[in-house]
């Protein structure tokens, strides 16, 4: 029996991807799934930022038209790396705008933060599947995005976990006989720990999350739970439903990747093993499916499932957000820019862990309380707020430093 063919178009051609993010957990894994389906795929450009000798490896094996280095300092290293080759190479955020731009059938937006807004939006606006890893693009600029995909007949495929499992099981033909939309999430490395073990925790314990291998940012996020917090306002955008539809249970074996519940009693899960190769191959060969080697699920080998409900006193963050998603307006890209810093400075051991909610609650009340803003119109508009939200999230990240 002969595989059936991924791409939906042409019998013939393979279909072309764009990985922006390529050298990040979502692109290794996106181009792990590419390799294994030589035939059934091609890349037309690679995107990253400082990661100058992985990014040349990929695009020395996958060839796309263009490799580019987001860190311009990267630049002659890359074209050294890439020398006899015909692969363009560029450097810069607006050269990331140039590879979405460029024809291809989907696009990986894998970029972690709000830097993956621009190219997101470049992709959307020229009509890609448009497989969306990055989670902030939708926080900042969810209406914004929404309206480029809806004006421009762009498809939007969610590859984080939990709303590709949705994804999967919600039934978008009545979507007015879903009761609850229910996220799961595994409470990260802390779940179990005190405030007080809390206050002590590493960068490096952050990082290490127990089911799943991701990047830094989003490890920190999943620790402090404020990857469930912005997971919410993407569903909000993702699904029609309204926010107070949207449920969160404590799942610690990330089995159940979330659950949609029906107003007739049923509830439709999507399970599996964690890993992302399975969301990701959904995006790449939606609206079929593809082979992974995803390690099986053998539910008979789970001596049980666990659900929980969170805990919003050890896990503040997650009433931060969704305030953050019911007041509207500047408040989620506040949210957003301002958890983008203090993450970092807990990387760079600044902060303490319990300092990052607190800073973004901090500067939230103070730049909604001093400056009440009406929604921003534009994306000028949001990248305003997101610089100043920076600027106080600076110096409110610093004097907690001290
Ligand atoms: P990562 O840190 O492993 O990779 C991020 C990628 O973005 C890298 O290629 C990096 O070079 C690039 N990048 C970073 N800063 C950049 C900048 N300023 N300009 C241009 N490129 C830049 O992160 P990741 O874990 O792959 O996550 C990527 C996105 O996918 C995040 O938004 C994350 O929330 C989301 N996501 C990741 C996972 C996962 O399993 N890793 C799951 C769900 C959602
Ligand atoms: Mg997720």
């Amino acid at each position: 029996m002969t595989a059936p063919k991924l791409h939906v178009d042409s019998a013939d051609k393979p279909k072309q991807v764009t990985v922006l993010g390529a050298t990040g957990s979502i692109g290794c894994n996106t181009l792990d799934l590419i390799e294994r389906n030589k035939t059934e795929f091609s890349v037309v450009a690679l995107t990253g930022n400082k990661n100058v000798e992985l990014l040349a490896a990929q695009a020395r094996k996958f060839l796309p038209e263009i490799a580019v280095i987001a860190d311009e300092s990267g630049y002659e290293e890359l074209k050294t790396r890439l020398d006899g080759t015909d692969i363009k190479v560029a450097a810069g955020a607006e050269a990331l705008v140039e590879a979405a731009d460029l024809p291809s059938d989907i696009v990986m937006a894998g970029i972690v933060g709000v830097a993956g807004l621009a190219p997101t939006l470049a992709a959307a606006r020229r009509g890609a599947v448009v497989a969306l890893a990055n989670k902030e693009c939708l926080v900042c600029a969810g209406d914004q995005l929404l309206q480029q995909v809806e004006q421009n007949g762009a498809k939007l495929l969610p590859v984080d976990s939990e709303h590709n499992a949705i994804f999967q099981v919600f039934d978008f033909d009545q979507s007015e006989n879903v009761d609850r939309l229910i996220l799961t999430a595994s409470g990260g490395p802390f779940w179990e720990y005190s405030l007080e073990d809390m206050k002590k925790v590493t960068p490096k314990e952050a990082v290490a999350h127990p089911n799943w291998d991701m990047g830094a940012k989003i490890s920190v996020d999943s620790a402090t739970m404020m990857n469930k917090g912005l997971e919410l306002i993407e569903a909000y955008y993702l699904f029609p439903v309204r926010e107070d539809q949207i449920e969160i249970l404590v799942h610690p074996q990330s089995v159940v990747h979330s659950l949609v519940s029906y107003v007739d009693g049923s509830v439709l899960a999507q399970m599996g093993t964690p890993d992302m190769r399975t969301p990701i191959s959904y995006a790449l060969a939606w609206p079929q499916r593809m082979k992974t080697p995803a390690e099986r699920l053998e539910l008979e080998k789970i001596s049980n499932l666990v659900f929980e409900s969170p805990d919003y006193v050890r896990f503040p963050a997650l009433t931060i957000a969704r305030d953050a998603l019911k007041a509207g307006g500047a408040a989620p890209i506040i949210l957003n820019a301002v958890n983008e810093i203090a993450v970092r400075f807990f990387l760079e051991e600044k902060i303490g862990f319990l300092d990052i909610a607190k800073a973004t609650e901090q500067v939230l009340e103070k730049m909604l309380r001093n400056s009440p803003q009406n929604p921003p119109a534009t994306i000028e508009e949001i990248g305003e707020i997101d610089y100043q939200a920076r600027i106080e999230a600076e110096a409110t990240a610093r004097s907690l430093s001290e």
